[in-house]
This record gives C-alpha cells, structure tokens and sequence, in this order.
C-alpha cells in the first residue's frame, strides 16, 4: 500500500447512524446480525419479482430476514448478445413493489442517465458493478450526477484486483458529497480458472478494511463463486472474516434465469442459506477463552520469527548460488531446477497436509524473490 493511500480518508456518517432508518434494526451491520441483500441478478419479469420479493419479505426470523432486495435493471455483460437487462420499463415495477412490501431496493448503476431514471423512481441505494468501478471517467460521470443528493451508494471492487482503483472510485463519490457508503467484495477475475469463477483475494477486502473501519463490507458470493453449491461456503467464509453483509442472487426458476443461472438458487433456499450460517462474534467475553487465544498467539508468533528467520538464511544462500552463476555467465532462470524445486515442495506439503495450492502459491512467491535478487546481484557486481 502506498502512503498516498494510507493518508487519504473517506467523510462517512457512521452506519449506525443511517442503518436504522433504511433496515429497520439498530443491530443489522454487525457480526452477529450482517446486513442481507438479496434478490434477482436481473429482473425479467413484474411476476418473476413479486414472487422473489414476496418469499424474501415474509421471513421474519432474525438470522434470516431479509434488509435489503436487490435487482438488476441495466445488465453489463462481458459478451454482447447476452440479456442485458430490461432497463426503464421495470422502474415502475419496483416502485409498485415496493409500496405493497415496504422493503428498500438497490439497483446498478452505471451511467447519469440510469442515476436520474433510479432516483425518479424512488430507488432507495444505488450500486455501481465492478465493470464500471474500473473505469475512473464513468464513476467519475456517476459521482457528479450524484452531486448534492443524499442516497446511499454501494461500490463493487473492480472486476481486477486493484485495491486504489476500489478505494478510488469510494473517494470520487465521496467527494461528490455521498457520505453512505458501502463497498461490495465480488472477487476478481483471473486468468487461471479454479474452484471459483472469481477469485476472492480476502486480502484486498480486508486491507480495506483495515484503511477504513467505519465502511461496511458486504460479500457478494454470487459472484465470486458464479455457482450454487458454493454459496454457503463462501458466505460462512466472509462472516468469518467479519464482513458486515452478505448479498446473494435469487431465481424463482434458476436454471431458467437469463443471467448468472449457475449461481441462482430459489428464494426460499436463500433463506435457508442465510439461516445455516454461523455467526461469530468478533470480541469474546470469556476471559479463559481469551487467555486461550493469547497463548496461542504467542505460540504463532515464535513459528512466523522463524520462518522469518529461515527466509533470511535462505536469501543468504541464494547470495551465494548468484555469484557461482555470475563467475560461470549462468541465466538466474533454470527451469528444470525450478519445476523439480516445485515438485517436490508440493510432495512434502502433501505429506504435512498442507494446501497444494497454497504451497504453489508460496513457492512461486518465494522463487520469484529470488530471481529478483539473483537479477539485482548481477547488476551490482558487473562491471
Ligand atoms: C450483478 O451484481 O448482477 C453484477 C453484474 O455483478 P458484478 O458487477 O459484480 O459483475
Ligand atoms: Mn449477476
């Protein structure tokens, strides 16, 4: 993180002074009680939306009522050809919806012209998809729309995993006056496909959080997973980590749904999902259990001073094979050196059950750094 960062601040009201007045529930945004968003990917129909919203208000047990219902009116799609949504004809469906259920809707916006349409129409909180967080001209575009009108807002991470592209689509709003606040973690695209269709990089969100504690984190594991089974997984992942909300994707009939239909499950089994999560709190009044955590923090911390300690003695010998290869005009790359080196870690992680991937990751990590030096070497001891 740059220190450009780290000095800039975002002008927030505190959630629990506008929460409330939108979700009903001075605890929603917590731990115990995150904020949950539900509702269709797109609409596709005044039918479709009555029968989502219609399940999703009724629910009236704390660990699984509904806040907030999202919907997509405007599709960005990443291929054209594919349904891109209904656009202004379904405005007035929602608002008719919303007088019978009184449940506060967000849309996507990404465009003035979709700002002005939403606020027409009584829309309550407007977000802004991660294929237009990327792009600073239509955030910046957004965020003068915006100017001087009091609605809260939600920001998608940008589609790549761009933490000052994130933070700096929060900055423009925010200095167009939009002091409520929300950013939504996605997941981020990659090149290399694996269990997730994005991948989540809990890193960035929690970085975020760290810069800005007073803005809520709500976790959208229909995107990041782009399949059903994965949802509850993902979602007890993100509550693990303290995320103050959830946002899920429903379809009455999903395999018929005209956009994202691997993630979509029924409303009803939205509700189910919501209700099979575990909630955790973040501070524990048992002192035992405290001291518990302490001790064995302090246990991880002798463990990481030594894998410090051992990285050091590592990079000393990689000092050493540099200039060998330096005296014989050796590349710093040797490929067969590196794949076997690759091989056999992921052996011996196996053995001591640890995540392949995970030992992949580390290894490339730490051979990357070490090219890096070995390269760096070779500069400053050739003449
Ligand atoms: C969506 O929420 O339906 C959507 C298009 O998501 P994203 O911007 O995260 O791709
Ligand atoms: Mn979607």
């Amino acid at each position: 993180m740059n220190k450009q960062t780290s000095i800039n601040s975002l002008n927030l009201i505190p959630r629990s002074q506008w929460f409330p007045k939108y979700f009903g529930d001075p605890s929603v945004g917590t731990s115990q009680n995150p904020l949950r968003i539900s509702g269709p990917c797109s609409i596709e129909s005044p039918e479709q939306l009555l029968e989502i919203v219609s399940t999703l208000s009724k629910e009236q047990s704390a660990s699984r009522r509904i806040h907030l219902i999202r919907a997509g009116v405007w599709k960005p799609r990443t291929r054209p050809n594919s349904f891109e949504g209904l656009g202004e004809i379904a405005l007035p469906w929602i608002a008719d919806i919303k007088k019978e259920f009184s449940i506060p809707f967000a849309i996507e916006v990404a465009n003035a012209k979709h700002v002005e349409l939403a606020l027409k129409h009584g829309i309550d909180i407007l977000w802004i998809g991660a294929r237009s967080t990327v792009n600073p001209f239509t955030v910046q575009d957004i965020a003068d729309a915006l100017r001087g009108v009091d609605i809260p807002v939600m920001v998608k991470n940008p589609i790549n995993a761009d933490l000052e592209l994130w933070i700096g689509a929060l900055e423009r709003l925010n200095h167009s006056g939009i002091q409520k606040l929300m950013a939504i973690h996605r997941g981020f695209s990659q090149y290399k496909k694996n269990r997730y269709r994005n991948t989540p990089l809990w890193k960035i969100p929690l970085e975020l959080k760290v810069l800005f504690p007073e803005l809520p984190i709500i976790c959208d594991p229909s995107h990041i997973t782009g399949n059903r089974d994965y949802l509850l997984e993902v979602s007890q992942m993100a509550m693990d980590l303290a995320m103050d909300g959830l946002m899920l994707e429903t379809h009455p009939n999903p395999d018929l749904a005209l956009s994202d239909k691997n993630q979509q499950v029924p409303p009803q089994k939205i509700l189910e999902i919501f209700g099979q999560i575990k909630l955790k709190s973040e501070v524990c009044q048992d002192e035992r259990i405290n001291f518990q955590i302490e001790n064995l923090r302090k246990e991880i911390d002798i463990l990481d001073n030594d894998i410090l300690e051992l990285l050091s003695d590592r990079s000393k010998i990689v000092s050493q094979i540099a200039n060998a290869k330096l005296n014989s005009q050796l590349t710093a790359l040797q490929k067969n050196r590196f794949e076997s080196l690759l091989n056999d870690r992921q052996i011996l992680g196996e053995k001591l059950n640890l995540d392949s991937e995970f030992i992949q990751d580390l290894f490339h990590l730490i051979h990357e750094e070490s090219l890096k030096n070995q390269i760096q070497f070779f500069e400053n001891h050739t003449p």
